[in-house]
């Protein structure tokens, strides 16, 4: 029988453990280990059973024993110092607050998913734990973040497998009273709502659950309340549950009911509004659109309003899959949009924002990726290999640039080391190296011994083994109630064998099964006699992603084979719960995607932060931090013919580095058992990574190069009643409607002889016909360096040529509407060498002459 309705019964705790509550509602008790010590502490059965969740821990205890526990003054002293050191988290300056006056009072992070803790399933994948991680480390800097998103009935789904391997999805409903939520309030106690007009007169209510990360507050909207009809109380139903209108709703929801949430909380909390907006991904878009909208109310025109929301918009680009984009169809965007949704905004311009209207573009198409890039001025992707591909990927709107210079910058993704450093890690730097700070600590000092490391790597890999074992008999379990697991559950996996992991995410481009391309092949690795491997892996396909499912159950048949199962797992259910365990408990992390399809890969730097080697493609952050010490490079057939053959190619090297570099350097021994080329590997990995690869680096990097700058350029145009903002908007129309008239002249050269020689000086002068804009509203370059065979510039340097009055004006005379530029440049190489000259529009609102799109050429440069 089931149930109809449910709830969670919360336990009352006597006064003297309130401490445990605040403890068990402030998420930071997910990365702070002194705290989860605690909660285990109360019942270490419950904290494994409920996956390490404090407030279900609460949850389990009986009246016998919370009176036992409001007895213990040690526990209560411990809780009490633990609440105290939490408040000493809170308020105290941090990184943040020692930076100069003028950085911004409050920063907006907008994403679909959030991955802080199993506890909390709001994500999917990598976007949604880099969200999480984002929110953790920017609480640890002390950056004042506002982050918002949809908070999601059943999650993403729960996975199981089928005996004959077939992904089975579940969507257990999340109770919000057994999680870590307040709801947002009203000072008389009613709840605060957020309403979204909808087409036919409709509306779209959600409310607004707080949770706290450390020292950063998250809104989460939910729709699934009584004011809605009942179509619209499962708009929240699911994590990239529906297609077309669902989604859009979702994110209507998102971008729009973000940003007034994110409003109401600033007002009932007397907290300062957000200067800038961050949009992780573009699902959150619609963000732009709502802040249009208040702007024009203040009194902005459109075009004034957008200058505004552009300085103060950061966009990141996470993927160069374009299934990973969202794409509706105009209609039904035009059709929602044509409603009170937002006043003041024209739906005509709400289209202009999202449309493929460049070269390669689909008609009729609303792209939130687009819109996201024209509503911020400042976007990036996210491993430098990935800020090259979107630069060519997104190229289409800056028409006439070389894809080097699209402006879309790059911030390598990092990972919160303190979530994801296992606690023996943690343990051991504590122990030999009088830190608990695991990305800043000497790892090739000799106070940790070789013995040392690899009695650690034993004991993180034994963990997995024990963790395996767990799963697989809880999963067949839960699938033969009743019945006993069969006996090599028990045995399954070994705690000395070279293990290696897999788990992402089961999109085709990661090639689950690439593993498979030679069976007999990965057999006799799995089972070779001297050197044995064994592979766990894991992974949830997307429910509509037939071909992703496919997959899993080729690996799961194949482990299924009576002569390897133990040696290859598949294990359910892909989590961070999970990931926190099988990261630290691999000796490899292996990655094999197309090359350049993974944006950046965060798993494989989880892995190396607990000493796992990474053998991967040189893709996304591995192209990055690949140094030949560090793991292994699977050379990428990126020349292949076909794919079939680049599979071919790509896996046959993975056997290769498999059989004659992983396994030999990890079964040569010294004779203490201790292999120590590996270890010096490990060595390696642990101090030049792990700092680099801490999500504290890449919200500094945030910071610095984003967002304090965005928050100036914002102060510039919104000062004096946003007279800068007025201006700029005018200023961009008298140019975009001037430009076509604007033209590079004669271009006349001088200062070198016929043979030009190093040490020569190039003098370059260049009419250009303004078209009625002053000199002021341009910038006139001479690009200039080595040339290849077919006349292209590489990567060419740049000079501003001067305005040029004094120079002879026989050849050149100016009329009326032109005027003369001029500059030298050295020739400090030999070899072939070219120049052109090109105009592009300048203002000091601008991040650089590229951002509007417009250029024009010396005749002939732009020839294809
Ligand atoms: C880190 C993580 C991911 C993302 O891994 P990628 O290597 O970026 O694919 C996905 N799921 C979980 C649970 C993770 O912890």
């Amino acid at each position: 029988m089931k149930a109809i309705r449910r709830f969670t019964v919360q336990p009352v705790l006597p006064e003297s453990l309130d401490a445990l509550d605040e403890l068990a509602t402030n998420l930071r008790w997910s990365w702070h280990l002194p705290t989860r010590e605690l909660f285990e502490q109360l019942s270490p059965p419950a904290w494994e059973a409920t996956g390490h969740d404090p407030i279900a821990v609460l949850g389990t205890l009986d009246a016998a024993r919370i009176a036992e526990l409001a007895d213990d003054e040690r526990l209560i002293a411990r809780a009490n110092a633990l609440r105290d050191d939490l408040h000493d988290y809170l308020g105290k300056p941090r990184w943040y607050q020692s930076l100069p006056d003028g950085v911004p009072q409050s920063i907006a992070y907008l994403s679909p998913e959030f991955g802080i803790a199993a506890a909390l399933p709001q994500y999917s994948g990598g976007l949604g734990i880099l969200a999480g991680d984002h929110l953790k480390s920017a609480s640890d800097l002390g950056v004042p973040v506002i982050a918002a998103g949809l908070f999601y009935r059943s999650g993403y789904f729960a996975q199981a497998i089928s005996s004959d391997g077939w992904q089975q999805e579940s969507y257990p409903v999340l109770d919000p009273d057994g999680l870590p939520l307040t709801v947002l309030r009203h000072p008389d106690g009613t709840a605060a709502r957020v309403v979204l007009a909808l087409p036919d007169d409709r509306a779209l209510h959600a409310r607004i659950w707080q949770v706290a990360v450390g020292r950063v507050t998250l809104l989460l909207l939910d729709s699934d309340i009584p004011e809605n009809e009942d179509s619209l109380r499962s708009v929240t139903d699911r994590l990239y549950g529906g297609g077309g209108e669902h989604r859009l709703l979702q994110e209507l929801l998102l971008g729009i009911g973000g940003v007034r949430a994110i409003d109401l909380h600033a007002r009932l909390t007397g907290t300062p509004l957000p200067e800038v907006f961050h949009t992780n991904e573009g699902h959150a878009g619609f963000l732009g659109l709502e802040r249009i909208s208040n702007l024009i109310g203040g009194g902005l025109n459109f075009a004034a309003a957008l200058e505004v929301v552009r300085a103060s918009t950061v966009f990141t680009t996470h993927t160069p899959v374009p299934a990973g984009i969202d794409r509706f169809e105009a209609d039904l965007v035009e059709r929602y949009f044509s409603t009170s949704l937002l006043p003041g905004v024209a739906v005509a311009d709400v289209l202009a924002l999202g449309a493929e209207d460049y070269e390669g573009g689909t008609e009729d198409t609303f792209n939130m990726a687009v819109m996201g890039l024209r509503l911020a001025q400042r976007a990036n992707g996210v491993s430098k290999l990935h800020g090259e591909v979107s630069r060519r990927m997104f190229g289409s709107l800056w028409p006439g640039f070389d894809s080097e210079e699209v402006p879309i910058a790059s911030i390598t993704n990092g990972v919160h080391a303190p979530t994801w450093t296992d606690r023996a890690v943690t343990r051991l730097a504590a122990e030999k190296l009088e830190t608990t700070d695991t990305t800043a600590c000497d790892w090739l000092s000799d106070a940790v011994t070789d013995a040392d490391l690899w009695s650690l790597r034993g004991e993180l890999r034994a963990k997995l083994v024990d963790d395996a074992r767990r799963r697989m008999t809880a999963a067949w379990t839960a699938q033969h109630p009743g019945a006993v697991p069969p006996a090599w559950y028990s045995t399954l996996l070994d705690p000395d064998t070279l293990t290696i992991g897999f788990a992402r995410r089961v999109p085709t481009y990661k090639r689950l099964t690439l593993m498979l391309h030679d069976e007999d092949r990965l057999r006799s690795i799995l089972l070779d006699p001297e050197r044995p491997v064994q592979i766990v892996v894991a992974g949830k396909s997307h429910p509509a992603d037939d071909e992703g499912k496919r997959l899993i159950q080729r690996l799961v048949r194949f482990a299924n084979e009576p002569a390897i199962r133990g040696r290859l797992v598949f294990l359910p259910n892909y989590d961070i719960g999970m990931a926190q365990t099988l990261y630290p408990g691999t000796d490899v992390w292996l990655n094999n995607p197309l090359r350049p399809l993974e944006a950046c890969g965060t798993s494989g730097m989880k892995a190396a932060m607990n000493g796992s080697l990474n053998l991967s493609i040189l893709d996304g952050w591995w192209a990055e931090f690949f140094d030949g010490e560090n793991g292994w490079a699977i050379p990428s057939a990126d020349a292949a013919g076909d794919s079939a053959e680049r599979d071919a190619l790509e896996a046959g090297a993975l056997y290769d580095l498999i059989e004659h570099q992983v396994a030999p350097r990890f079964y040569d021994r010294g004779e203490d058992g201790v292999p120590t080329r590996w270890v010096e590997s490990i060595r390696h990995t642990l101090s030049t990574l792990s700092p680099q690869l801490s999500a504290d680096r890449m919200v500094r990097e945030y910071v610095e190069r984003l967002y304090v700058p965005a928050a100036a350029s914002t102060r510039v145009l919104t000062a004096e009643d946003a007279k800068g903002a007025r201006e700029l908007a005018a200023w961009r129309q008298r140019i975009v409607q001037a430009w076509p008239a604007v033209s590079v002249g004669n271009v006349e050269s001088g200062g070198v002889d016929a043979v030009p020689q190093v040490g020569d000086e190039l003098h370059v002068r260049a009419q250009v016909h303004l078209g009625g804009l002053s000199i002021d509203d341009v910038t006139v370059q001479l690009l200039h360096g080595s040339v290849r065979s077919d006349d292209d510039l590489l990567a060419p340097e740049r000079l501003a040529l001067e305005p040029d009055e004094s120079g002879p004006s026989g050849a050149m005379p100016p009329d009326a509407d032109s005027a003369r530029f001029a500059g030298s440049v050295p020739l400090a190489k030999a070899g072939s060498f070219g120049y052109t000259v090109r105009v592009l529009p300048r203002h000091p609102g601008l991040t650089s002459g590229v951002e509007l799109g417009l250029v024009a050429v010396a005749p002939g440069s732009d020839r294809a």
